[in-house]
Formats: structure tokens, sequence, C-alpha cells
């Protein structure tokens, strides 16, 4: 039985331009993809790569869905196309109501904001920024470094440190842009903090070196108190098992957009029950809902915050739309 797939490429663009240690970020470009069988059943999926954590590129993913047309499943989507492999799986689950009602329900009201992480901009506005994200109801921080001088920010987060209260946990996001002696400054900072709260505490610095340094990574986990978590260095399933194998007991922040197989990443969960941390990839509500859906499968029960905090950043209604009506949009 023949399954029809059509695809539409997007771009949105940021209100702003997100500022990280790999540059600024002005368009999120991806592909929708909808799935239709014989019974008229529509399933959405969504392909939205990240560049710098290893994706394929939107060409490369448009090429093989429409190398596809009827009977896709048939073909195994490869490796080397881990956002597709995510798109057509989860659109795959859509088709036979497998997404719809299983994410957890995140309103945008501030009682729901406390199980998300609240994105913070890089450099001085975080102070004017932080306040406003509590406001929203987040409990829960990310602030991306590795952007100015480490010691202006190192100045700046001492002074959010003070300003917010004691309930706050920060994460700190360097993208893997540091040194290895701006990562032993910054985690001396975090556990000083730590060791003496008087405001918000710093619930983990996010991968401060690059991939390539893991044995480094692993080995600042022995030496500093305050938790590191991987992120580029797991952007997929096979990289988190990679990591596992290799030792890593810290957090993993995982990206089901950009992971590839669903089923795959929940077998992972399951087997090794690691510490997780499910987050975007600035994904439209096509992806989000069914990295979600993925979150609360591999999840189940009270979890870290959710690094989904990315709704209104972009320059359009696109957040309040169904799937259906994005897709009749494009
Ligand atoms: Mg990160």
């Amino acid at each position: 039985m023949g399954v029809e797939l059509a695809v539409r490429p997007y771009r949105r663009r940021f209100v702003q331009p997100l500022h990280t240690a790999h540059g600024p970020w002005v368009w999120r470009e991806g592909l929708l993809i909808r799935l239709k069988d014989s019974l008229g059943r529509l399933g959405y999926g969504e392909v939205a790569p990240i560049s710098w954590f290893g994706s394929e590129s939107v060409a490369e993913a448009l090429a093989f869905c429409r190398a596809q047309g009827d009977g896709w499943r048939s073909r195994p989507i490869p490796d080397e196309l881990p956002a597709t492999q995510f798109a057509l799986e989860s659109a795959l689950a859509d088709l036979t109501g497998e997404i719809a009602g299983k994410e957890p329900a995140i309103p945008a009201d501030s009682f729901a904001n406390a199980a998300i992480c609240g994105l913070l901009p890089a450099g001085p506005s975080v102070l004017e920024i932080a306040p406003q994200r509590l406001a929203q109801g987040h409990r829960t921080l990310k602030w991306k470094i590795g952007v100015h001088p480490a010691t202006d920010e190192i100045r700046w987060l001492e002074q959010l440190v003070k300003d917010l209260p004691n309930s706050t946990r920060l994460r700190l996001d360097a993208n893997g842009g540091l040194s290895l002696a701006q990562a032993e400054q910054w985690l001396a900072v975090c556990d000083r903090i730590n060791a003496h709260p008087q405001g918000a505490a710093i619930q983990y610095l996010e991968q401060p070196l690059p991939p390539d340094q893991f044995d480094q990574m692993l080995e600042l986990t022995q030496r500093y108190k305050t938790a590191i978590a991987l992120d580029e260095s797991v952007a997929t399933v096979p990289e988190l098992e990679g990591c596992w194998q290799r030792g890593w007991r810290g957090v993993f922040v995982v990206k089901p957009a950009i992971a590839g197989s669903p089923q795959q990443l929940e077998a992972f969960c399951h087997k090794h029950r690691p510490r997780l941390v499910f987050s975007s990839a600035f994904e439209t509500v096509v992806g989000r809902r069914a990295a979600l859906a993925i979150a609360a499968r591999c999840s189940p029960g009270p979890a870290p915050a959710l690094g989904f905090g990315t709704q209104g950043w972009f320059d359009d209604d696109w957040d309040t739309l169904t799937p259906a009506e994005l897709w009749d949009k494009l």
C-alpha cells in the first residue's frame, strides 16, 4: 500500500538573530512533510536540521524526500539523514494517531512555564530579560555564554545570581566554544556560586568544549562539583550510545528533532536510563509536538525543565497555528 509523501520548504526569521558561539542565526529553514495513506489519513512531520550539530542540509533532506514518491517505507532512511529520520518516523506515528494528545499539554501560561526552561539572550541584556522570564512563570533559565569576553560574562553572571531568587536554576550553554582554561575558570566560578547560595544556583554547564575534547570534559566532571551536560557531542542516537559507552554519566541534552529515529532514541533511554534534558531545535509546532511526545515516552514522571522555551522567538504567527493550518499557509 503506497503512502503519498508531499514536502513543503519553510523559512522563518528570528525576531532578533540568535547569538551563539557559532555566530548569529537569522533564518530558521526546514521542511514540512505530509503523509497521506489510502484511507485518506494525514500525518505531519518536520525536518529541522542544525548544521553545526552535523545534521544533513535542508537540500539533502529535500532531495531524499523528492526521490521517494509512494512506498517510502520500503527503504530505510540512511543514518546520514537524522533530521529526515525524525520527520518521516514521526509523520507516520502522526498518521496512525500516536502523536496528537500524547504530548504533554504545554499552553503558554505561567503555570505551564514552570515546566519549561526559559531562554535568555547572550550578553548584558540578560540582566533585564531574566526577571521578565521569571514573571512569565519560568523557574529554570538558560543563558548562552562564550559570546562575549569571559571576564564580562562572569561579572554579569555574578550580578544575575544576586538579582534572582534562590529557587531559580541557571543553565549555562557554551556551545562548545570555550578553551580548556576558560572551562576551568567557568566551573570554578559555578562551584563558588553553588557553595555560597545567595540567590540563583547553577544547574549545569552545557557543552563547555567541542565534541572532539570528550576526554577533557569527562575529566572536568571529576574535578568540579557543578554538573556538565553534553549537547553538541550527542546530536544523534549513535553519538548518545558512544558517549555512554565511553563512560559519560552526566547530563545528556537531547534534541529529538535532530537525533534520528525516535524508536531508537526511546530504546536507548529505556535501556540505560540516562540523565536527560529534552530540548528544542527551534522547530515549528509540527516538530515540537512530536519531540514533546517522545520526551514524555522517554522520561515518564517528573523530569528536569524541558528546553522548549522557544515560542515567541520568531517574527510570525506560526506558534498559534495547528499543523494543518501551517501546512496550508506554506
Ligand atoms: Mg546547547
